[in-house]
């Protein structure tokens, strides 16, 4: 049986980006994944400004070193489509990594970027990395948690971290989170090359299509002219529409003429797969005795941007900050541990909820096309929409009516 005080279950995002955390406080853990690195996960490929925020938290260097992968595509911006086609540009606003000429988000197949982390992993002799490894239960033991892994070794541990995953097992039992389909997304994604039209500065593209609203279509650009192309939309309105999300992405990728002409001379080079989102649907314990929930399996993503992996990196670095505080403190409790919910919920939890109440309006297609048809023709509305994307009593303002009403009165 192995021993350590922490372990981390999955080795994604949140998972590695804990352990990293945990290595840079000089403790121990064992990092386990069922699968063997390099390996994909099925995504959009948007980096988002949480990731390069809490990277460079971490450590600058490797944040540089990141920048400079040529596996990443530097993004500035953001392409909203509303349901008649009217598109609008938003810039990215600079985040406080300026001073390090870092750009504001980035777009890299995840078979890459997961890698990095874990070859970051590989160098940190605090972690034992153990991968091809699955963990198919736990049993709560007096003075720590035993895990049993598929290879039939035991690890015995003070604290777990569940990191692994949008299937988690152990988001139900221990977690307690039990979730409708109407807050988990399903996503299909594939990756195409030969796609034209793309905004200068790498804009990542969300299509809000009229039949799938609030879900959308996405063309995100990667580097080497390929593209990530995809679609989702929650499991509710999929399983009483009947709706087949291959068929719609690849109808209107060939029907819509301004879709059409951009995928002219495009080529379909990978597989369509299907993943389920966890979409965040109100604040949850994401604690308790000995352990903690991060990322996807505490289903803590944007209900409208299906944004994840921010998220995952964030909740990955604050259930590192509590195994310190735990075990300098040799409390374990439940009570104890909620210090890592309010911690989490303290960064991203206004965000999250402004984002669970802002969906409601985006069912609307009318409403949608008016506003990105205002906005084009007003400066202080697409500023505002600017704006909202980082600041969060900006963000406020889309979620109530007043904004709305003085769009439809034309101020
Ligand atoms: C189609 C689609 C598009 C998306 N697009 C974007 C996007 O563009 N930008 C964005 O920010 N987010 C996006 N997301 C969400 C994002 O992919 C997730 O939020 C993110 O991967 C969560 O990271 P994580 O570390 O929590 O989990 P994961 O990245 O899923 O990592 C979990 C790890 O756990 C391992 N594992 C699972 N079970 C076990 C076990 N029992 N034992 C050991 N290991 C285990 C898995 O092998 C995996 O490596 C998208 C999701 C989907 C499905």
């Amino acid at each position: 049986m192995k021993r350590t005080d922490v372990c981390i279950v999955g080795a994604g995002p949140s998972g590695s980006i804990a352990a990293l955390f945990l290595a840079k406080y000089g403790i121990n853990c064992i990092l386990t994944d069922k699968a063997k690195f390099p390996r994909d996960k099925i995504c959009g490929d948007g980096i988002s400004g949480w990731v390069v925020t809490i990277l460079n938290e971490l450590d600058k260097d490797l944040l540089i070193r990141l920048s400079k992968q040529s596996f990443l595509l530097p993004s500035h911006g953001i392409r909203l489509v509303a349901p008649n086609h009217k598109s609008l540009d938003l810039p990215f606003l600079d985040n406080n990594q300026a001073d390090l000429d870092i750009p504001p988000g980035f777009i890299g197949k995840r078979l890459d970027f997961d890698n990095f982390l874990i070859d970051e992993v590989k160098t940190k002799k605090e972690i034992d990395l153990l991968e091809a490894t699955e963990i198919i239960g736990y049993t709560k033991e007096k003075d720590g948690i035993r895990l049993q892994t598929s290879d039939e070794t035991e690890i015995f541990c003070r604290i777990v971290i569940f990191s692994n995953g949008a299937n988690s097992k152990f988001m139900q039992d221990p977690g307690g989170i039990y979730k409708s389909k109407t807050h988990i997304m399903t996503g299909i994604k594939s990756y195409y090359t030969g796609v034209t039209g793309f905004h200068e500065q790498n804009y990542v593209e969300l299509h809000f299509l009229k039949d799938i609203l609030p879900g959308y279509f996405w063309i995100f650009p990667l580097p080497n002219g390929l593209a990530n192309v995809g679609i989702g939309l929650d499991q509710e309105r999929i399983r009483k529409k009947k709706l087949n999300l291959k068929a719609i992405m690849l109808e209107a990728i060939e029907t819509l003429p301004y879709l059409k002409e951009r995928f002219k001379d495009a080529e379909l080079v990978s597989k369509i797969q299907a993943h389920s989102l966890p979409l965040w649907d109100g604040k949850r314990f994401i604690s308790g005795d000995r352990y903690m929930l991060t990322g996807d399996a505490a289903s803590l993503i944007d209900p409208i941007t299906g944004e994840g992996i921010g998220h995952a990196a964030i909740s990955g670095m604050y259930a590192a900050e509590q195994c310190k505080r735990s075990l300098e403190s040799n409390d374990f409790s439940a009570k104890f541990m909620r210090n890592y919910d309010k911690q989490v919920y303290k960064r991203i939890g206004k965000e999250l909820k402004i984002s669970s109440k802002i969906v409601h309006f985006i069912k609307h297609p009318w409403l949608f096309n008016l506003i990105m048809t205002k906005a084009n023709s007003s400066k202080i509305l697409k500023e505002k929409l600017t704006l909202a994307m980082t600041d969060l009593e900006v963000r406020k303002e889309l979620n109530g009516p007043w904004l709305y009403l003085k769009i439809l009165m034309g101020r």
